[in-house]
């Protein structure tokens, strides 16, 4: 049997009923643009996530980077300022700094969770710094009572980019809900997608709330009155209607995220497969099931060969990017390897139990083989 990486279109047809008729309703509304939908969703999202206000925007690169552009308007942000940022991370977090014209300060993650090193963090802190972007990579919470306390300590913003970590949790607070301020993706394939592209910034902050939703809306508080220079980055009524169907099930479909994780890491054992580093279950939802191997790209096809899709999240960090030259001095040997090692294994809430097995015995076959 061939196993796919992630299938969207199962993952949404299990929905199907349910999605059509709110396209439905929307249609038949004539209302297409901030309307009904997107405040019922935002109004969700936010009890969702434990936070006061959410706002919906065109996806998660614009929620990372209107947190950042709306601090600015507030005056907690200018120019030229340092936001420490995890080397490894998906290029969205960085280019949501220097679409601002802030200065992204990459540091090194912590080799078993691969978040931001704390102690590393530390020694990056400058003058010029004024905000920390954490970053749930994989799913997996960063080590938010630390990051918070070192925040505190140094007065620095503390924003959460949670677009791969919807629905995990410590605490009983879920991600989203311990920074300043936190950026979603609703990209099709993430543990709550859209189908079409989608965000949002949730915040307990009134102020950052009302001015993200002005930015959002070509700077307009009032309409055809622009206090900002704002852009056109709307969370649609067809996409919200979609998510707050999806929405209801992103618990039950985070705990079969959960229980894929649970038999990989129970059943794989094989000394060229590094296991994920799980903190607590619960910290983690799963967007991503990552392993290191130092035969990465043998591994991948030896996958490939015995039907099973992976991905490699990702192949080059921001700092080696040409879009970044000027960062190709930064010494990140750290992200270097890891993302030379790294390698995604097929995960969803619709992957099936059989493929979960077939992943497992062909990863035990791995080097096995003449
Ligand atoms: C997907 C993702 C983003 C960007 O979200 P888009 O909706 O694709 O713009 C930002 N940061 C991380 C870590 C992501 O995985």
């Amino acid at each position: 049997m061939n196993v796919p990486f992630f299938n969207a279109g199962e993952s949404n047809a299990r929905y199907a009923d349910e999605l059509k008729a709110a396209a439905a309703r929307v249609i038949d509304s004539g209302w297409y643009i901030l309307g009904e939908e997107v405040a019922a969703f935002e109004q969700e999202f936010a009890a969702y996530c434990g936070v006061r206000h959410a706002v919906g925007v065109g996806n998660g690169l614009d929620a990372l980077s209107l947190i950042l552009r709306g601090y600015k308007e507030l005056g907690a942000l200018r120019e030229g300022d340092e936001i420490i940022v995890p080397g490894n991370t998906f290029i969205a977090s960085f280019l949501a700094i220097t679409e601002n014209r802030l200065v992204p300060v990459p540091v090194e993650p912590d080799a078993a969770t691969f978040n931001i090193d704390p102690v590393r963090l530390n020694e990056a802190i400058g003058p010029r710094t004024r905000a920390i972007m954490a970053v749930h990579l994989y799913g997996q919470l960063a080590d938010m009572p630390v990051l918070a306390s070192v925040a505190k300590q140094h007065g620095l913003l503390l924003i959460e980019d949670a677009a791969q970590a919807h629905g995990a949790r410590r605490d009983g607070r879920k991600a989203g809900a311990f920074g300043d301020a936190a950026g979603f993706s609703f990209f099709p394939t993430k543990n709550l997608g859209a189908l079409g592209d989608a965000g949002a910034v949730v915040t307990d902050d009134a102020a950052l709330a009302a001015q993200v939703a002005a930015l959002r809306n070509y700077g307009s508080d009032v309409k055809y009155h622009h206090p900002f220079r704002g852009v056109n980055s709307r969370l649609d009524e067809m996409q919200a209607a979609m998510l707050r169907v999806k929405l209801k099930y992103l618990d039950e479909d985070v705990q079969r995220r959960r229980q894929v994780a649970r038999r990989y890491r129970d059943a794989i054992r094989q000394p060229d497969i590094l296991l994920p580093a799980v903190a607590h279950e619960e910290q983690h939802a799963w967007h991503l099931f990552v392993v290191r191997s130092g035969h990465r790209d043998a591994l991948q096809q030896h996958l490939q060969g015995c039907g099973i899709q992976s991905q490699v999240h990702y192949p080059v960090p921001p700092h080696r990017q040409p879009a970044y030259a000027m960062l190709q001095g930064a010494h990140l040997p750290l992200t270097d390897r890891l993302h030379r090692e790294v390698l995604s294994l097929p995960m969803g809430p619709t992957l099936p139990g059989d493929a979960v097995e077939q992943v497992i015995q062909a990863c035990q076959a791995f080097g096995c083989s003449p």
